[in-house]
C-alpha cells in the first residue's frame, strides 16, 4: 500500500476542478499507473453504493440497484510522456499540465458521479483502465474484455476522451496497406535493358492524386474519408535501374464499411497492382438509437458529430456496446506541451452528465 495520504479527499472529490488537478499531480506515464489506480480504488471501495474490482493497474466500479439499463463511465488513467508539464499550473481559467485534457477531466467526472450519486437513474458502470496510450497489448480495456468481459456488459457507453464538451459518436476505421510495383534491375547506362519500378509507381500516385473521398452522413453525423500515400521506398544504387517500389497507403474509412469492405474498396482503387493490407482497425457505427443514448444527447443539448480519429469506443462497439465521446478538454491540444483545459468546460460538462443520470 501507498503510504503518503491519499490526496483524493471528500473535499476534493466533491469538485470536479478540483478532482482533475488532483489526478493531474499524479504522475501515471504508461506503465507507471499503480500509485493513481491505489489512489482512486482507496476512493471506490469506501463507496457504499458501489462494488469495485480490480485488474492490473484498471479498476471498476458498478451500482447494483437492478435498473432496466446499464450505462458504462469509461476514462484512462495513463497519459503520454510528461515533457515539462508536470505538475499542473494554473492561469486564470485554464488548467495546464500533462494529462489535463487527455483526459484526467474526463476522469475527473466519473469519478466525482461514481462518488457523489447513490441513486442513477441507470446501473453505472465506471471504468478506470491502463495503458491507453501505448500499444494494445497493454490496454486495460482490451485485457478485461478477454478476462473479465462480464465487467463491461451495457446497454451504452461514454468514453470520457477529450470533444470540447460536444458529442463526437461513433469513430472511423483505420487500415494501412502496401502497394507494391515490380520491374527489372539494370545498368544505368543500359535502362532499356531493365524495367523502372519507381517510374510504376507513377499510376498508382496518379490515382490517390485523383482520388476523391467519401463524406459520408450516419445517423446524422458526418464522417470524412482519407485515402493518401504515407511513404514511398525503392532505390538500389544511384546507377542502377530499381526493381521494386513499395508505396505505404493509410485509408481512413467511415464506419459503414468493414474492413473487408474497406480492402475491398483499396483493391478496386489500386486494380491492377500487388496490393498487401498490413494493419486494420474497425470503426465504429454512432450507436445513437438506444434510449440512454437519446437521453444523453438530450442533456447535451448541442447535435453530435461523428468522430474522424480512431478511438477505443471501437473497442466497445467490437463488444456489442454503442458507445460515444464526450469529455471537457480540447483535443487539438491533447499530447501537446503546453495541454490544458479550461474549467468551465469541466464544470458545465460535469453538469451535463449529472443531469444525465440524476433520478428523474
Ligand atoms: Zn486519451
Amino acid at each position: 500500500m501507498r503510504d503518503m495520504q491519499n490526496p483524493l479527499t471528500p473535499e476534493v472529490l466533491a469538485d470536479p476542478v478540483a478532482l482533475t488537478r488532483a489526478l493531474v499531480d499524479i504522475e501515471s506515464v504508461s506503465l507507471n499507473e499503480k500509485a493513481i489506480t491505489d489512489c482512486v480504488e482507496e476512493v471506490l471501495r469506501g463507496v457504499p453504493h458501489l462494488r469495485t474490482y480490480r485488474h492490473s493497474n484498471t479498476v471498476m466500479a458498478r451500482t447494483e440497484l437492478g435498473r432496466p439499463q446499464r450505462v458504462v463511465l469509461a476514462g484512462h488513467l495513463d497519459t503520454v510522456p510528461l515533457n515539462g508539464n508536470f505538475p499542473s499550473t494554473m492561469r486564470g481559467d485554464l488548467m495546464y499540465g500533462c494529462g489535463t485534457s487527455d483526459m484526467k477531466s474526463g476522469v475527473a467526472f466519473a469519478l466525482h458521479l461514481a462518488v457523489t450519486l447513490a441513486d442513477p437513474r441507470y446501473d453505472v458502470t465506471y471504468f478506470f483502465y491502463e495503458a491507453e496510450e501505448i500499444e494494445s497489448r497493454y490496454n486495460g480495456l482490451t485485457l478485461v474484455s478477454q478476462s473479465h468481459p462480464e465487467w463491461l456488459q451495457a446497454d451504452f457507453a461514454v468514453l470520457l476522451e477529450p470533444t470540447y464538451g460536444i458529442v463526437e459518436a461513433g469513430c472511423q476505421g483505420t487500415m494501412r496497406a502496401i502497394v507494391t510495383t515490380r520491374g527489372e534491375r539494370a545498368h544505368a547506362a543500359r535502362s532499356w535493358h531493365g524495367v523502372n519500378a519507381i517510374h510504376g509507381a507513377g499510376e498508382v500516385l496518379r490515382r490517390l492524386g485523383a482520388y476523391e473521398a467519401r463524406r459520408v452522413t450516419i445517423e446524422g453525423c458526418d464522417y470524412r474519408e482519407g485515402l493518401n500515400a504515407t511513404g514511398i521506398h525503392g532505390g538500389v544504387a544511384g546507377n542502377v535501374i530499381p526493381d521494386l517500389c513499395e508505396i505505404e497507403i493509410n485509408y481512413r474509412y467511415a464506419p459503414d464499411r468493414d474492413p473487408a469492405g474497406a480492402e475491398a474498396h483499396l483493391r478496386e482503387v489500386f486494380a491492377g497492382f500487388d496490393l498487401r493490407v498490413t494493419d486494420a482497425a474497425a470503426g465504429a457505427a454512432p450507436g445513437l438509437d438506444s434510449p440512454a443514448a437519446q437521453e444523453f444527447l438530450a442533456a447535451v443539448g448541442a447535435a453530435p458529430i461523428g468522430k474522424l480519429g480512431w478511438t477505443d469506443v471501437a473497442r466497445f462497439a467490437a463488444m456489442g456496446i454503442p458507445a460515444l465521446n464526450f469529455g471537457p478538454g480540447d483535443p487539438n491540444l491533447a499530447h501537446h506541451k503546453d495541454e490544458h483545459v479550461e474549467l468551465t468546460k469541466i464544470r458545465d460538462g460535469a453538469a451535463t452528465l449529472h443531469r444525465w443520470l440524476a433520478p428523474a
